[in-house]
């Protein structure tokens, strides 16, 4: 039996002929990177490979002192005599599948992905491959995505119905990724957009790298702006701090695709809470499942279990792939965090 094209060794998946790691969570010498959330780097690796379409954002997540080298998606380059190609994965911007090929052998690590639209990233593209390991984070059939400019339309309509009572619409969602998507869907006749530091900061970088966003107002802890209209964007993790304490007339939402389920265990609440996400749905999973025509499944980050059964049953060879990531950054690390909040959303009430 000849050793596989990528396997997992204890630093992440390793391509022995390349050698090189894909995603790894330990530092090593030579590390592919599908895209910058933190649940798909270690720090401290001698050297980065991305998508040049990233390389901004990778910029700022990877630090000032990493060595980073940047290859545009669909070129391919030779890394000691394996094919080594990114493709857009339509997750966030810069993120790529990796596709590595070598003695007609074809393997395609996805990362993390979506199929629904997004106007601050490339569309995915789908890879025909010999071995496709897929991620799971919403890998269950109660995963279903709306139409997310359906979904856009309910928090414009939120937004509206705030402004027009001089109340603040704040707004949290993940920092890297989200956050954009949201600021260049919305409405921006409805009112002034601000943001946290946090979400600035990556706003940033997306528009050096050429995405259109709307003008966007980062909110300084001390200035007092007139926020009776506004739309503030803000990371989660500054729920509950001062920086969110300051509002007051205000309404509370929350974007996620873990918005779907209703917690059981309640704490905190949000008023409003937006299904929308940078994952694909288990339909979607599927789809990607079978036009890559892979005949080899290897199926990580989520739910692993459910995804490898229902494939095994379907005629294909799955594999769970454990990796150390489990509760990483993103969306697939938000799972806890809506667990703790009274969240009942219109969408998920109708859908189930
Ligand atoms: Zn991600
Ligand atoms: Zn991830």
């Amino acid at each position: 039996m000849t050793t596989p094209l990528l396997q997992l060794d204890r630093s992440g998946l390793y391509c022995a002929a390349g050698d090189f790691h894909i995603d790894p969570w330990q530092p090593v010498k030579r590390a592919l990177i599908t895209h910058a959330h933190s649940d798909h780097f270690a720090r401290d690796c001698g050297s980065y490979l991305v998508a040049a379409e990233g390389a901004t954002v990778f910029r700022i997540r990877l630090g000032a002192d990493a060595l980073i080298e940047t290859l545009p998606y669909g070129q391919p380059i030779s890394i000691n005599g394996v094919t080594v190609s990114f493709h857009p994965s339509g997750h966030v911007l810069g993120s790529a599948q990796i596709r590595v090929e070598h003695r007609g052998e074809v393997w395609v690590a996805a990362g993390d992905y979506k199929r629904d639209p997004d106007p601050t990233c490339a569309p995915f593209e789908p890879i025909r491959c010999h071995t496709f390991i897929t991620e799971a984070t919403f890998a269950l059939p109660i995963y279903r995505w709306a139409d997310p400019q359906k979904v856009i339309g309910t928090i414009n309509e939120w937004w509206r119905r705030n402004a027009a009572s001089g109340k603040t619409s704040l707004l949290f969602s993940y920092a890297f990724g989200k956050a954009q998507r949201l600021i260049a869907s919305v409405d921006p006749r409805i009112g002034p957009i601000f943001t946290h530091g946090a979400v600035e900061r990556i706003n940033d970088a997306y528009r050096q790298s050429g995405v259109k966003l709307p003008k966007t107002h980062y909110l300084v802890r001390s200035e007092k702006p007139d926020l009776r209209r506004a739309l503030v964007i803000a990371p989660v993790s500054a729920r509950d701090t001062a920086w969110t304490r300051r509002f007051n007339q205000v309404s509370t939402g929350y974007v996620s695709g873990w918005m779907r389920i209703r917690g059981t265990r309640r704490r905190r609440a949000v008023d409003r809470g937006f299904v929308l996400s940078d994952h694909a749905d288990w339909e979607d999973l599927l789809l990607t499942i079978k036009e890559t025509g892979a005949e080899r499944i290897y199926v990580t980050h989520g739910y692993v279990p459910v995804l490898t059964r229902w494939l095994n049953e379907h005629g294909y060879n799955a594999y769970g792939l454990q990796t150390h990531y489990e509760s990483g950054e993103g969306e697939a690390a938000e799972v806890g965090e809506v667990e703790a909040a009274e969240v009942v959303t219109e969408e998920a009430e109708s859908n189930s």
